[in-house]
């Protein structure tokens, strides 16, 4: 972060604001650890912090340290858009572009307050006063220890910051196991278990959590994968139909594209869900090693996200869909 910029931040911090922190759409353990660590920490200056989240955040995610002060946008459209009104600073975590927050965009967009971008996404966007991005780390979480430090109150870190912090690292993170995972990351991991962080109970809390049904949801996926070893790539798929059949509830999907990668020489997975309400199918990509997903994302889905992990979205039928995304892959390179 730059200096000047650690400065001016510190001089708007230095009195009590009323101040919106903001995620991502479909927000993950990483946005929502993100902006609960920064709602805890800001608390604790008698600031008015509000996390106000475009949708709903997943039910794994619930038992996060403030979760329940989290307002929705797309619940409580008038009130969220009183609060940003109302706002002397908007931070945005964990996202690089304002259309990331959905529908939120066209009311975040007309607010006169400075932003703060926190964000470890690829070609951030310049609509902050104030940008930190770095595509150096594996996770805002890790980038709001950092803010953290560089507001000279790392004093401040406590249990439940430290939990929240902890908890985007790992998630972003698959376990420590990403590139994007430093010497740095397993410090600042230490310190926050020296901060009585539960690091053991907190992956049971995360993945743990299966209901019978979302198992069935997996078991289905893995049936309908799709193996090209000679693109070492594979796929799989979930319509509208295979979802409400296992009584998809949000969340459910979260993790199973990383199955396609598990197998042994397979460096390319995808998948591809239906969402009937949104008329899209949502995708998601991972690679292991140097194919870019977020370049192909970008080029072919309206999406993007890192090198090895990335998203996008697909206005086509399922069947169209899948389609394009096979012909497409005799022109990559894949190793
Ligand atoms: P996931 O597949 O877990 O939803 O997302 C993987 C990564 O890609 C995350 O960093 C996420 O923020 C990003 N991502 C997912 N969907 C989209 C999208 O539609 N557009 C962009 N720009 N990024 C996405
Ligand atoms: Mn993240």
């Amino acid at each position: 972060m730059k200096t000047e910029d650690i400065q001016a931040i510190k001089a708007l911090l230095a009195t009590p604001k009323k101040i919106a922190i903001i995620p991502h759409r479909g927000p993950d353990g990483d946005a929502m650890g993100s902006t609960l660590a920064l709602y805890h920490f800001l608390k604790k200056f008698n600031h008015e912090p509000t996390v106000i989240a475009p949708n709903e955040f997943p039910n794994f995610l619930a038992w996060l340290p403030g979760s329940e002060t989290l307002k929705i946008f797309e619940n409580e459209t008038s009130l969220c858009t009183e609060i940003l009104k109302e706002s002397d600073l908007i931070f945005t975590l964990d996202f690089n572009a304002l259309h990331r927050t959905g529908e939120m965009e066209h009311t975040l967009a007309q607010m006169n307050a400075p932003f703060i971008m926190i964000d470890h996404h690829q070609k951030p966007d310049d609509y902050a006063a104030y940008t930190y991005s770095d595509t150096s780390f594996g996770s805002t979480c890790e980038m709001i220890y950092n803010f953290i430090v560089f507001m000279d109150q790392k004093f401040a870190l406590d249990k439940t910051i430290a939990t929240c912090i902890y908890t985007g690292i790992l998630t972003d993170s698959g376990s420590f196991r990403f590139p994007g995972t430093t010497g740095n990351t397993h410090r600042i991991i230490a310190e926050l278990i020296d901060l009585g962080v539960e690091n053991t109970q907190i992956p049971i809390l995360l993945f743990d959590n299966n209901s019978f049904s979302r198992l069935q949801l997996l078991g289905r996926a893995l049936q309908n994968m799709k193996v090209f070893r000679n693109y070492k790539t594979s796929y799989t798929t979930l319509t509208q139909t295979e979802l409400d059949a296992f009584d998809y509830e949000k969340g459910d999907t979260e993790g199973i594209v990383n199955y396609g990668l598990s197998m042994k020489g397979i460096h390319f997975t995808a998948i591809f869900i239906e969402n009937k309400d949104e008329k899209i199918i949502k995708i998601s990509f991972r690679s292991q090693g140097s194919f870019d997903v977020n370049e192909f994302a970008r080029m072919h889905f309206n999406g993007g996200g890192h090198q090895n992990a990335a998203g996008g979205k697909s206005t086509l039928s399922m069947e169209d869909t899948i389609t394009k995304f096979e012909a497409l892959l005799s022109n990559l390179n894949i190793q």
